[in-house]
């Protein structure tokens, strides 16, 4: 795998980075005396340009909340270094934070008070005046589409809305970088492709660097780079089209009951990238119309069912891992 910090956009050629982690190293202390410390991020190196549209996609306790926090400034990082649009937190932290805009995966709303008064709220919290957070507002509660509920209270909002309050209290300080972990989560598949798009939007529109966590693979087709986590470390970073190049061009996935047998065979009579999972086995190619005839031919009796594809991310993150993507509720994706 290239160097993640260097494999896309490196600073200098491309423009400056909106984030830089480097070495960043992560480990809680046990829970008990008998336990041992949890090391929930291991050697993270990577940079997100600026103005990027990036995702940080993980499987459930890959360590996505543990870096969220330490690139919140959150948490300070114990070993490594983080950068700020070229500046380190030391003693910048306070304008760096105002450079920030944070969504958590738990809601930070006050339910009882009204849309309005919660931006209203965290306008004063960034010192804002009482004219900058009233037009703030319009303008963003107008481009949430949600300027028609502002006097309502958040309590009465369905789940997309009160997320997309989350977002315009987020955005009410204009941050530079937006910063959301699992923001879609709890949302259903429609509300969740909409909050995307109005994310993708605000990027567009204001150049906002955006920076979001998600467990869910189709989430991180779109965007302009992912990073993937898996048990702390990262197996994987690039554009997703980069990505999905570092298989060939096609994928054929044959399921067999004798996989074992089957990849060995394959393997020695045809010199492609072939790998098992499970009980298939996977052959990169760059013409499976073509080659997924001669495999039935030659594994007649073998092989029970047999598809192919365009490589997904969720085809990178088997290769890399050697283990299929297992979404919140425990199923494959
Ligand atoms: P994700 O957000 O991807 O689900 P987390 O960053 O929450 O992952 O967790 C990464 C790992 O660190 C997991 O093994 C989790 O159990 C562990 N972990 C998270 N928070 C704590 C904590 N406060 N104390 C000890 N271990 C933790
Ligand atoms: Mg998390």
């Amino acid at each position: 795998m290239p160097d993640p910090e260097q494999a896309r956009n490196p600073e200098g050629e491309d423009g400056p980075l909106a984030l830089r982690v480097r070495n960043l190293t992560f480990t809680y202390p046990p829970p008990s005396r008998n336990a041992r410390p949890r090391t929930a991020l291991k050697d993270v190196s990577f940079g997100i340009p600026e103005g990027d549209f990036f995702c940080i996609l993980g499987p459930n306790g890959s360590g996505k909340s543990t870096l969220f926090r330490v690139l919140t400034t959150a948490t300070l990082p114990p070993s490594g270094a983080v950068s700020f649009f070229g500046n380190e937190p030391d003693g910048r932290l306070r304008e760096i934070r105002r450079s920030l805009g944070v969504v958590f995966q738990n809601p930070a709303l006050d339910k009882k008070l009204t849309v309005d008064e919660n931006l209203s709220c965290h306008g004063k919290l960034y010192a804002m005046s009482a004219e900058s957070i009233a037009s703030r507002s319009d303008e963003i509660l107008s481009l949430l589409g949600i300027a028609g509920r502002r006097g309502e209270p958040v309590e009465t909002l369905s789940g997309g809305l009160a997320r997309r309050v989350e977002l315009a209290k987020a955005l009410l300080h204009s941050p530079r970088l937006l910063l959301l972990d699992e923001p879609t989560t709890g949302l259903d598949p429609t509300a969740r492709f909409e909050f995307l798009r109005l994310l993708r939007e605000i990027r567009t529109g204001a150049g906002t660097t955006i920076v979001y966590t998600t467990h869910i693979l189709e989430e991180s087709e779109e965007c302009d780079g992912i990073l993937i986590l898996d048990d702390g470390a990262i197996v994987a970073s690039g554009s997703p089209t980069e990505l999905r190049s570092e298989i060939g061009k096609e994928l054929i996935i044959m399921q067999s009951s004798e996989p074992s047998k089957l990849l060995e065979s394959v393997k020695q009579q045809y010199g492609l990238p072939v790998y098992r999972v499970d009980d298939t086995v996977r052959v990169e190619c760059d013409n499976a119309s073509a080659l997924i005839g001669e495999l039935l031919r030659a594994y007649e009796g073998t092989v029970d069912m047999v598809s192919f594809s365009r490589p997904s991310i969720g085809d990178v993150y088997i290769k890399k891992t050697g283990r299929r993507f297992v979404t919140n509720n425990g199923g494959p994706a």
